[in-house]
């Protein structure tokens, strides 16, 4: 060896391309809105902005190390036990962290097929081999994730609902999912989308955790609570998980900006409401208007939609995507799933929104 190789497995892995940015924030005269990350519309709490302002004079100071105020907020809103959750600089570093933690050599993670791709990155760093289980219709199939359950399975992630489908699983076929497990699988339930869902037989997990000793739940303040750029996520598990997981983790794993933000923007559940409002007006309008146009959308109860273009190489979607792009909206191809004929869209603001419509209108109107 003429220089330093990494672990095995390590290589495997393809790095996680983020969705596009804007290049400019005005195009020919025309804002430019990047729908390819499902940031909110929103922005973040005028709260948690003011928090940070009020941090500033203060960020010579190591923060506290176990998050407690950031903790007992979120047990105080969510009414969980403070002592059963811990905090992470986003809600991929709690899976980093149980991946870490739960997988190593010779051990095997369970996903679904258009699952989340940062679970197949995280298995693969802790040196586990990753196990793929078929979707039905772009939605999980719990048969099909048991049935990739062995002895040497450590972990099954589950985003719930997932991205980029934003299909979900109901309340009854987690349960059964849990309660089907062999006690050594340890379950994740990644629920970065909850609060955005409002079907009525859709939970985000948190009884399941409290009920077993091996589901965790994994939450974070990057989607409807606008914080993405500071890092900020959580996660709910049995007192033995939390535990295993706060030894590995770094000291000083969430910063004090990201924590004093995480506890302002927790407080304002007027500005949590008109998120909720918003996309509770927009995805089904979005989705109505682009499936009238010719286009299969998939159901998503997320903050995003997937938008199949109809052909067989993806080539259909990557015109779609240019002239989008084009035209300042950018959305996200997700070949990198196995979902080349697909893009996915972010709910934006009402004018991001009826561009989308009226571009992709002129889209499916123009020659082929
Ligand atoms: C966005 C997202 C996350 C959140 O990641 P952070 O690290 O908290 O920003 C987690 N899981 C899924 C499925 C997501 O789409």
């Amino acid at each position: 060896m003429t220089r330093p190789v990494p672990r095995a497995g390590v290589m495997q892995i393809d790095a996680y391309t983020p969705g596009k940015s804007a290049a400019a924030k005005v195009l020919n005269g025309a804002r430019v809105y990047k729908l390819s990350a499902n940031e909110t519309p929103l922005g973040p709490s005028p709260r948690a902005v003011e928090a940070l302002r009020e941090l500033a004079p203060h960020i010579a100071d190591y923060p506290e190390g176990s998050s407690r105020l950031l903790r007992e907020a979120i047990g105080a809103r969510y009414g969980l036990d403070p002592a059963r959750i811990v905090a992470g600089a986003g809600s991929d570093q709690i899976l980093e962290l149980l991946a870490l933690a739960y997988v190593g050599p010779g051990d095997e993670g369970v996903y679904s097929q258009y699952g989340f791709l940062e679970y197949r990155i995280v298995i693969l760093a802790a040196g586990g081999t990753p196990k793929i289980a078929p979707e039905t219709n772009y939605t999980a199939n719990v048969d099909a994730l048991l049935e990739q359950v062995n002895d040497n399975t450590k972990i099954i992630f589950l985003a719930n609902p997932n991205n980029p489908t934003g299909t979900y699983l109901p309340t009854k076929e987690i349960a059964r999912l849990a309660n089907t497990l062999p006690p050594h699988v340890l379950l994740v339930l990644d629920a970065a989308y909850a609060e955005y869902v409002r079907a009525e037989d859709y939970e985000a997990g948190a009884a399941l955790v409290a009920a077993r000793e091996n589901v965790v739940m994994t939450r974070t303040f990057s989607k409807i609570y606008g914080l993405a750029g500071l890092r900020l996520g959580w996660g709910y598990g049995p007192r033995h998980v939390i535990e295993t997981l706060d030894r590995i983790r770094s000291p000083f794993n969430v910063s004090s900006a990201a924590s004093v933000a995480g506890v302002a923007a927790l407080e304002d559940r007027a500005h949590i409401d008109a998120a909720v409002a918003h996309n509770a007006k927009w995805l089904p309008w979005l989705s109505q208007s682009i499936a009238a146009l010719g286009l299969e959308v998939l159901p998503s109860v997320g903050n995003f939609l997937a938008i199949r273009f109809p052909d067989q190489d993806g080539s259909r979607a990557a015109d779609a995507d240019k002239y989008l792009t084009e035209r300042g909206l950018i959305p996200r191809a997700i070949g990198a799933y196995g979902m080349p004929q697909f893009l996915r869209l972010t709910v934006g603001p009402r004018e991001a929104n009826e561009r989308v419509v009226d571009a992709l209108k002129d889209f499916m109107r123009g020659p082929r």
